[in-house]
């Protein structure tokens, strides 16, 4: 048997249970190996007989001296009884409705026991214990199963117990023949890791639980290692390959600067110089321009554009929902009006470009058109959604791709962009979800990062309250107060509709709902409007319109406004069932808020009163930084699906380490080292595999 073996080959894996494996996807030797225990059971001390009390739960282990089986009330109801000796002593052991437990053990057997003891009318006795069959008197706890020593849990679903899965991973493991370990012995040894096939015998079998813990910090390294290879070996890829560079005009960076209505902050500056410099470089630039909500990226990345379109190529920018889309173009046109520069928007249904005579408006254009005006390269820039990366879509001469919020598109669409055209244009990839450093250093491992730490001068401190229940009606007063200066005001709901069924005092508070209730009943004198993912493009438009132009006071919403549409009228954001979403989700929401120098609020309404989801929401009165928020969250919750982790298909076991940054660190300074000395990994074939396996994974469908 080796990793590769299926399970049809494995004795006593029948097709029944090959079925139900399946379903938690395991189909190989490999895959079982890799089911690790959820949590383990300590039940490795052995109690003398004489000494065991009842109330609590021991392990003993001795000779059945006596075995009967019984059967009352009508044969309904079995009971095996025996007697359990060691040298200290003897107990009774009652196992009940498990008849077949008669034709398995005998009087004279060695079995050992785990179980709760409890009391009748005749004295103590083991309740429906765990048991085990052993050798003789002496064994030693390797040879115990389920009792006796550490024992694995395993997450129990679709029919298959962690007794069946014990059963059979210690068989497939004493049968493993030729399996290698693909980490190298010499850094096995060094970093004093366990090597493959201990690992795996001690992260199912623990001799001890420290043993377990080693295990799993290899089984963590490793996968963490194969990431940093991967990564750092894209990196040096995407270094030797060319990309159009991009002359950098101080001229016309002036120009633009100056046309501004604010003065760009130095965080702004620097980002923008260190965007400018990398397309200097005839090598692609990588970069992810990082900033909080409202920091002003959009203005960095339309410098960025401009230089790129005035060099005579093309750029690229895509974002992640189709009100970004129009944002972006209704920020960018009037920025660029100046400079003559040609935009197209293409999105999910119609099809617009914008003419350099009438910069701030649409003509209507087919698709078709507007393909051919993008192949022929009469459209500077082009900015969609996923419509982009269709292969219907090709560019005369890109040279820059700018992507909004990118880990909402995943690695393989971004690789599907990218190798477009024959030079590789350059990357610039913003987001406004922080990425904490453990990311950074892992996935993200690829990109440099430039920062916009600061926000435009001026800002206020958005005020935010987590309020309680019978506050509810106070904070409607202070939304009326907000509407009467003239602010508008964002509720976001988590649901688009009620749910049925949903269980007592879970109910989710939903769009359609909450729009009735306060257009009717709470301000029925404002102007309430709706925003949600099921409505039409058209309508969502000009929902949006009407709340831009002030047409609407108040607007309830899905999380459809949650990345980057910008608003600075708008001064209160009230989330209802705050507790549904993420930190950093949340800081995204109030980031609509707060975006001129007046005074915003954000007051978060939790349906759960648990001690656990308010501390969490806590951190948001506490911590204004988006990239705090964020590596709290990751400690908090776990990586889940953060920033775009799940596409990369990591194990659970290495998920859980992705927040360790100590382990992170070694992982990627460990890939680093191997590199350098051999970047084609010659000498470690399977490391090569493994790192082919993930790039597989990645980048083919
Ligand atoms: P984000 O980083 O969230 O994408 P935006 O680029 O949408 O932020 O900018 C938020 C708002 O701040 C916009 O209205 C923009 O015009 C404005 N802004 C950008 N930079 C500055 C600045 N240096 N000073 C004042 N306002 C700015
Ligand atoms: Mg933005």
């Amino acid at each position: 048997m080796n990793f590769t073996t299926p399970l049809s080959e494995v004795p006593r894996v029948g097709p029944v249970y090959q079925k139900r494996l399946q379903i938690l996807g395991i189909t190989t030797v490999r895959d079982l190996l890799f089911h690790f225990p959820r949590s383990y059971e300590d039940l490795s001390v052995i109690t003398p007989i004489k000494t065991i009390q009842e109330g609590n739960t021991y392990c003993a282990s001795g000779k059945l001296l006596d075995l009967k089986q019984k059967t009352t009330f009508k044969k309904r109801f079995s009971v095996t009884e025996a007697l359990l000796q060691d040298s200290t002593g003897a107990i009774k052991v009652v196992w009940f409705q498990q008849p077949y437990l008669a034709d398995s053990l005998k009087a004279g057997d060695h079995i050992c026991v785990a179980g709760k003891v409890l009391r009748d009318k005749d004295g103590i006795y083991f309740a429906s214990p765990v048991h085990e069959k052993v050798q003789d008197a002496n064994s030693s706890s390797w040879q115990f199963t389920h009792v006796g020593r550490i024992i694995p849990t395993y997450a129990e679903t679709a029919g298959v117990s962690s007794r069946w899965l014990r059963s059979i991973i210690k068989m497939v493991l004493a049968s493993l023949k030729d399996i290698k370990d693909s980490l190298p012995e010499d850094l096995v040894k060094a970093k004093k890791l366990p090597a493959l096939s201990q690992a795996l015998w001690q992260v199912h079998f623990p001799d001890s639980m420290n043993a377990a813990k080693l295990a799993q910090k290899r089984f963590a390294f490793e996968e963490l290692l194969f990431i940093s290879l991967f990564v750092l070996s894209e990196r040096r890829k995407i270094a030797s390959v060319k990309a159009p560079p991009i002359p950098l005009s101080t001229e016309l960076m002036k120009r633009f600067t100056d046309k501004l209505p604010f003065t760009l902050t130095p965080a702004q500056k620097k980002s923008a110089w260190n965007i400018l410099k990398d397309l200097e470089n005839p090598r692609p630039m990588n970069r992810m321009l990082q900033g909080d909500v409202g920091s002003g990226k959009t203005v960095v990345a339309t410098m960025a554009a401009l230089s790129v379109v005035k060099a005579g190529y093309q750029v690229a920018c895509m974002a992640p929902t189709e009100i970004l889309v129009q944002q972006h173009f209704k920020t960018m046109g009037p920025l660029l009006a100046p400079f003559k520069v040609t935009i197209g928007l293409l999105t999910g249904k119609t099809d617009r470009f914008s003419s350099p005579k009438l910069p701030n408006d649409f003509i209507e254009i087919s698709r078709a058109k507007l393909l051919e005006k993008t192949r022929e390269g009469h459209i500077d820039i082009l900015i969609g959604t996923h419509a982009l990366i269709q292969d219907k879509v090709k560019f005369g001469n890109l040279a820059l791709v700018i992507l909004d919020e990118q880990h909402r598109f995943g690695v393989k669409q971004r690789a599907k962009l990218l190798h477009r055209t024959a030079l590789i244009p350059h990357l610039l990839s913003m987001s406004a979800t922080p990425i904490p450093r453990t990311l950074a250093m892992t996935i993200y491992g690829d990109l440099d990062l430039s920062l916009i730490d600061e926000l435009p001068k001026g800002r206020k401190k958005i005020i935010t309250k987590i309020v309680a229940p019978q506050e509810r009606a106070q904070t409607y007063g202070v939304i009326k107060k907000e509407v009467e200066k003239g602010k508008q005001v964002f509720v976001i709901c988590p649901r688009i509709e009620k749910t049925e069924n949903s269980p007592e005092g879970t109910e989710v508070k939903a769009v359609k709902e909450e729009y009735e209730k306060l257009s009717k009943e709470i301000f029925p004198k404002l102007k309430v409007g709706m925003l949600h993912g099921k409505m039409a493009q058209k309508e969502k438009e000009e929902v949006m319109r009407k709340f831009k132009f002030k047409k609407i006071d108040v607007l309830v919403s899905t999380s459809v406004v949650e990345v980057g549409v910008d608003i600075p009228n708008a001064t209160v954001m009230m989330i209802e069932g705050a507790d549904r979403f993420g930190l950093a989700q949340l800081h995204q929401f109030r980031g609509r808020v707060g975006r001129s120098d007046v005074q915003s609020y954000c007051f978060l309404f939790s349906e759960s009163n648990s001690h656990g989801t308010n501390q969490r929401l806590r951190a948001l009165l506490e911590l204004d930084s988006g990239f705090l928020l964020a590596e709290r969250d990751l400690k908090l919750r776990g990586p889940g699906d953060f920033a775009g982790t799940k596409q990369w298909g990591i194990p659970d076991f290495a998920m859980e380490q992705l927040t360790n940054l100590a382990l992170v660190q070694e992982a990627r300074n460990t890939a680093q080292e191997i590199l350098e000395k051999d970047i084609a990994l010659k000498q470690y074939p399977l490391l090569r595999a493994r790192v082919q396996e993930l790039r597989e994974k990645l980048h083919l469908e």
